[in-house]
């Protein structure tokens, strides 16, 4: 058996992998494999459709807000973000709190005038209450990345920026936890971390904020254009849309977002809790209030890491079918991912491991 703390893409719930086998040569009765459809058939018009649907009641999205999918990953909407708002005002500001918002900055660069709202850290370890934020009032919009996927840096609160509309990269939290669809102006988030395949990224974004993009955008990243066309502009990654929308429909079946975030909480609570008492064995280098309840980045041995004690830990786990548990190559040690679909039970043999080498080697 294999227990994948993936960090992305990552684990899918095995009862959706199976609907997809068992549909997959024959979907939904059509005789074919969804990717074998057109898109543009009345087919795939209802997965599409209901996928979109399946999304707006899980967050129960307001009216104003569009639902796009589009191409081209979290990297895509760094430059998609800029190019269809940065043109109000020329600039914007970044709240940099890890590698992911870091490179969404530099890419906004390249459209517009990118003021850091923070001042520059060495490490990224803690998200600064926004009394310390130095918010320009004259920024076409704020930007901030909940969940930092390398440094396991989650925010514990969504921004107040007034006026000035919040744009905000979910990618690697996306459906774990409750939110306020209206506190945000823009949220995106690629799927292949909580709710399907790599290929397909989900924008949420309310319709004022349409139709101000810089002329040199490419229709790909275009949202009038994809808002225009239901997304269906081009042709759309149709195999990753089907996936999602069977992860959203589990999803439902689970307690919806709510019934994510309360696991989430018990899950990452059984680790930190075994890091918090092994008297520095297990070090994580994050803030407690900002700790991710998605990724868990630790060192072993000391706050820098001990490399022969980190390597056997990794082996132990191999050999026990817990894998991908290996740090960001930027900062090294040991992540454990434990999105959506990583169950508690997976999370408590992981938990299990961590008390055993920590007794066998403290
Ligand atoms: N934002 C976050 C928070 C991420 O974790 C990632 C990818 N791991 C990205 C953006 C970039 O996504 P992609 O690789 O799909 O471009």
């Amino acid at each position: 058996m294999v227990i994948n703390f993936a960090a992305g893409p990552a684990k899918l719930p095995e009862e959706v992998l199976q609907e997809v086998q068992k549909n997959l040569i024959n979907c939904n009765g059509s005789g074919i494999s969804v990717m074998e459809m057109s898109h543009r058939s009345s087919n795939y018009a209802k997965i599409h459709d209901a996928a979109i649907a399946d999304l707006r009641k899980l967050l129960c999205i307001p009216n104003n807000y569009k639902v796009l999918f589009m191409q081209g990953g979290g990297t895509g909407q760094f430059a998609a973000v800029a190019m269809n708002l940065i043109g109000r005002t020329g600039t914007a500001d970044y709240v940099i709190t890890g590698s992911w918002s870091a490179k969404a900055a530099e890419e906004a660069a390249q459209y517009g005038k990118v003021n850091a709202v923070l001042p520059k850290f060495d490490k990224y370890t803690n998200v600064p209450r926004q009394s310390e934020w130095k918010l320009d009032p004259n920024a076409s919009y704020v930007y901030f990345c909940d969940n930092e996927t390398v440094e396991g840096v989650e925010f514990d609160f969504i921004p107040d920026v007034g006026d000035v509309p919040l744009v905000c990269d979910m990618s690697s939290n996306f459906l774990s936890r409750d939110f306020l669809v209206s506190r945000y102006s823009l949220i995106f988030a690629g799927a292949q971390k909580n709710i399907g395949p790599a290929g397909v990224t989900i924008i949420i974004v309310n319709e004022r904020l349409i139709g101000h993009h810089l002329k040199e955008t490419p229709s790909v990243l275009n949202f009038q254009l994809m808002d225009k066309h239901n997304s269906l502009l081009n042709t759309p990654p149709t195999f990753g849309i089907y996936v999602m929308g069977l992860v959203l429909q589990w999803i439902k079946r689970n307690g919806g977002v709510y019934g994510m975030s309360e696991k989430a909480k018990a899950k990452s609570k059984l680790i930190y809790n075994i890091i918090n008492e092994s008297n520095g064995f297990f070090y994580c280098p994050v803030e407690p209030r900002v700790r991710s309840r998605m990724n868990v980045p630790f060192r072993i041995g000391s706050a820098a890491g001990n490399d022969a004690l980190e390597k056997e830990f990794l082996a132990e786990a191999e050999a026990e079918g817990m894998i991908q548990l290996k740090g960001h190559r930027s900062v090294g040690g040991i992540r454990a991912s434990l999105y959506n679909a990583v169950t508690l039970d997976e999370t408590q043999q992981l938990a299990k491991l961590m008390q055993a080498f920590y007794e066998k080697n403290k």
